[in-house]
């Protein structure tokens, strides 16, 4: 098979290997990798309709990762997909709404940053030994809630690795502190801070730059690194799902081989609508993409407009994880629709970082017929659960909610009748309180845990693991430090002075 290499949007160095991306995360030139060109399926649908998520994830991450022998990638998927997962299908398709809900969410924090962070750090480990690294990794993270969790619940325990999570102790939802406090794992670590969350993603990125912090490290033995959604090792795994969708379909005979199919994806930093956009370059039969956003609709306005804009309010919705204003992987679509002209994107994302927006040509803009974005509001979200939930018994978080939306909106407009697949992204019961005053139920005066119950009885899914377990966890972190002693904090987990 041929070697797939990989190469900078901002073109500032020249290729790695796909072990080197994932290793870096980020090129040295602040751009993100990708593939210098991109390979081909290998194997027909009909094929891959016989085969497990495990089988499929092989077949498609092989392609990518082309450095790795095949006795490592089958390892790490085996240790990734397993009964961490709550269904031996890992990615369960559901039939509602004229649509099918493709549930990312039944890992470990019944969300689907599972699916890609259950794999990474497998993928470090063995990017580490391939390039002779000797240092141990370590991963540092400031989370709003979710990434962090996810993280920990895929690096804990795994050998040659240590995680340390930072998250602003008075931001995040008490469920979400809970989920964190209680992670267990002796290589883990998880740290309050005063501050916010910006507070500390800021002391984070300073880590990374301190010299001298990581000269300290490497004497000990220690390298940062990180499991951000723009790493290629985040974003290859999350491709193997889309095709799985469609092989499924086919297998159940809801589809044709060869049939179109679009795809209707609730977008924040644009890592999980870019995967089923790379799905598609790879062979797969995908007709629109449908991005959907909540009221922070900078990527509405972007497709809309062909300017991306972030100077604008910051609004707080009930899709949290998709409050962003800056969507970093679209970097790599606008390296894609620029000719991949490293050039011509590194001066837009210049333009971004310095006055906060930036336009692409008409030209550009033509490479963005395969797409189409709307957003919902708040209360059209709400809506929508409440109405999926009416019509067809089937209850949808927030997030997933968004996109629904849009897939109907994205219908009412162009009659489009391709058959759709709608990325499901959290769990009903990962954002509870929300979800319930969706369907008119009384949430006030009401913790968290006990509204979850009260969910369970009503719509018969069954409470999962991650949120059961919580109600006898033992709290194991509990340390809360101010964002400058954020340094030190890393130094005493790792036992260095
Ligand atoms: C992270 C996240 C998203 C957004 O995905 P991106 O890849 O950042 O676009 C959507 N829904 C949920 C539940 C998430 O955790």
């Amino acid at each position: 098979m041929e070697e797939i290499r990989y190469v900078s949007t901002r073109g500032g160095e020249g290729s790695v290997t796909a072990s080197q991306a994932v290793l870096h995360g980020l090129a040295a030139d602040g751009g993100l990798y990708v593939p210098e060109k991109f390979p081909h399926m290998d194997i027909s649908l009909q094929e891959l309709a016989g085969m497990s998520y495990q089988e499929t994830a092989y077949e498609i991450m092989k392609l990518f990762l082309t450095d790795y022998t095949e006795e490592e990638l089958k390892t790490c998927i085996r240790q990734a997909y397993d009964d961490k997962f709550d269904t031996p299908l890992i990615a369960p398709l559901h039939e509602a709404d004229g649509a099918f809900f493709l549930e990312l969410y039944h890992g470990s924090t019944i969300a689907f940053k599972d699916m890609a962070l259950s794999i990474l750090p497998h993928l470090m480990t063995v990017a580490a030994r391939k390039n002779g690294q000797k240092e141990e990794i370590v991963i540092l993270t400031a989370t709003s809630g979710d990434t962090g969790k996810a993280a920990l619940a895929g690096f804990s325990d795994v050998p040659g690795t240590k995680i340390v999570v930072f998250y602003p102790k008075y931001g995040v939802s008490p469920i979400q502190e809970l989920q964190m406090v209680t992670q267990k794992g002796k290589n883990t670590c998880v740290i309050g801070i005063t501050g916010n969350f910006d507070d500390a993603q800021t002391a984070v990125k300073k880590m990374f730059r301190d010299q001298e912090l990581g000269e300290k490290l490497k004497q000990q033995g220690f390298v940062f690194s990180s499991a951000n959604s723009i790493n290629i090792g985040r974003l290859v795994p999350q491709i193997v799902y889309y095709v799985y969708a469609y092989s499924r379909l086919l297998a159940e005979g809801k589809i044709q081989e060869g049939e179109k199919i679009n795809f209707a994806v609730p977008t924040g930093n644009f890592g999980n609508i870019l995967a089923a956009c790379y799905a598609k370059m790879i062979g797969l039969p995908v007709g629109r993409l449908i991005c959907a956003s909540n009221e922070n609709k900078v990527l509405f306005d972007f497709f809309r407009t062909g300017e991306y804009d972030r100077r604008r309010e910051f609004i707080l919705t009930s899709s949290p994880s998709m409050d962003i204003l800056i969507s970093s992987n679209l970097e790599r679509l606008i390296y894609k629709i620029a000719g991949n002209d490293a050039e011509k994107c590194a001066a837009l994302m210049k333009d971004l970082s310095e006055s906060g927006h930036y336009r692409i040509s008409e030209e550009m803009a033509e490479g963005l017929d395969d797409f189409y974005g709307n957003y919902l509001s708040e209360p059209e979200t709400a809506a929508t659960i409440g109405d999926i939930f009416a019509k067809d018994g089937y209850l949808i978080d927030t997030h997933t909610a968004v996109a629904a939306g849009v897939r109907r909106k994205y219908v009412d407009e162009t009659g489009d009748q391709t058959k759709t697949v709608i990325a499901s992204t959290a769990s009903p019961y990962k954002f509870t309180r929300s979800v319930m005053q969706a369907i008119r139920q009384k949430v006030e005066g009401r913790e968290d845990l006990e509204l979850a119950d009260e969910l369970q009885s009503l719509c018969r899914v069954k409470l999962p693991a991650a949120i059961e377990s919580l109600k006898t966890a033992r709290i194991l972190h509990d340390r809360v430090v101010d964002a400058k002693d954020m340094p030190k904090a890393v130094c005493d987990f790792l036992g260095i002075a």
